[in-house]
């Protein structure tokens, strides 16, 4: 048997802890992987914490992301030994997830490990990573950088998107500013590429509908003021891609910045991202992601921490990504 973060119905409510499962437990999907490396995203936090409903059927095993090697499959196109992924397909919500020693996925679902890449650096990228580079792929295909070298704005920027986002857009020339409400980690955000910083907290009052232009474009983790602000701050033509939601699911704007200054807004979703999306996020991870700023962002756990680790990501304590070590209990 072996250990597994099992999300289960107690009295009503869903509640996460630790169980075990054995190998017959486990859907019966065609290939069998040894998980070496999860990570903690916000959903993962939102999940274990009970402080969001993210799974979508129980039992059911949390963990959005997995790294490991197939163990056995029944799809001819993997076999024992190889090295794959698994980022989003409802993991955790609708399909068992990583945090299990042994998992069963479908094979649609496999991105084959990327040779620029170790298991554990897969992981230290996992959801947040992917959809960072989603982001400055949606950016750069709005054609930001043809509209003339302005800065773009990264919010809750110390966090594992937005971590991501400074050092994949900083790396691909663009003069990046994070908004960040934590001071302390400014000499972090400029070793990964931040030229400037915004006080987060001059985002989070709503303000008029137009604002002084200040970016050319801007990736926003934040969601709600934040997001209806950054909008009213986009210059001419500009876009932003909205990609969470770490202070709210709403969005209190106006079309004013839409229709008066072209302004688009981009909506980012990494779970059902299709393969040729998939395949140009990781092609930009390899190419643009310093493996030493990887390593800057990146703390690796035991399995027995996560359930701190989620408490820590949703309290906005976690500073760039958290890989949790399926091998160490
Ligand atoms: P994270 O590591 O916790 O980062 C979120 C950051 O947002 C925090 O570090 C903090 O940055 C800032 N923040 C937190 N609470 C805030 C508040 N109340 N007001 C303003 N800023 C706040 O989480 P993550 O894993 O990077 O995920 C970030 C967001 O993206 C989440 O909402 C997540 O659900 C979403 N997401 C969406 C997709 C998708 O497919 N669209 C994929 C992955 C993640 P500072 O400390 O720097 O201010």
């Amino acid at each position: 048997r072996f250990q597994a973060m099992i999300v289960a119905d107690v009295g009503g409510k869903p509640k996460a802890a630790f169980g075990t499962l054995a190998l017959s437990d486990l859907p019966d999907h065609e290939v069998l992987v040894e998980v070496a490396y999860s990570c903690v995203n916000y959903k993962d936090g939102l999940a274990l914490t009970g402080r969001g409903r993210i799974a979508r059927r129980l039992p059911m095993v949390a963990g959005a992301d997995l790294a490991g090697t197939v163990v056995e499959s029944r799809n001819p196109a993997y076999r024992p030994g190889d090295k794959i992924i698994v980022t989003g397909w409802g993991l955790s919500e609708t399909e068992w997830g990583g945090y299990a020693r042994y998992q069963r996925v479908k094979a649609e679902w496999i991105t084959p490990l990327p040779e620029a890449f170790s298991l554990k650096e897969a992981m230290a990228i996992g959801t947040a990573g992917f959809t960072a580079a989603l982001s400055a792929d949606a950016l750069e295909e709005w054609d930001i950088c043809a509209r003339g070298a302005g800065e773009i704005l990264v919010t809750g920027a110390a966090g594992g998107v937005g971590s991501m986002a400074v050092a994949l857009l900083a790396a691909a020339g663009h003069r990046v500013i994070a908004a960040t409400g934590r001071p302390e980690t400014q000499a972090y955000l400029a070793d990964l590429g931040a030229a400037g910083f915004v006080d987060r907290a001059a985002l989070a009052e709503k303000g008029p509908a137009l604002q002084k232009e200040r970016w050319a474009g801007a990736v926003d983790s934040v969601g709600s003021t934040t997001l209806a602000n950054v909008l009213a701050q986009t210059a001419y033509g500009g876009a932003v891609a909205a990609c969470g939601l770490a202070s709210g699911p709403d969005l209190p704007a106006t079309v004013m910045p839409h229709i008066l200054r072209g302004v688009s807004l981009l909506g980012i979703e990494s779970v059902f991202a299709p393969a040729a999306k998939r395949a140009r996020a990781w092609a930009r991870l390899a190419r643009d992601l310093d493996r030493a700023k990887l390593a800057a962002m990146t703390r690796v756990e035991p399995f027995a921490r996560l359930p701190e680790i989620a408490a820590e990501i949703i309290a906005g304590q976690v500073r760039g990504r958290v890989v949790i070590d399926l091998a160490t209990e």
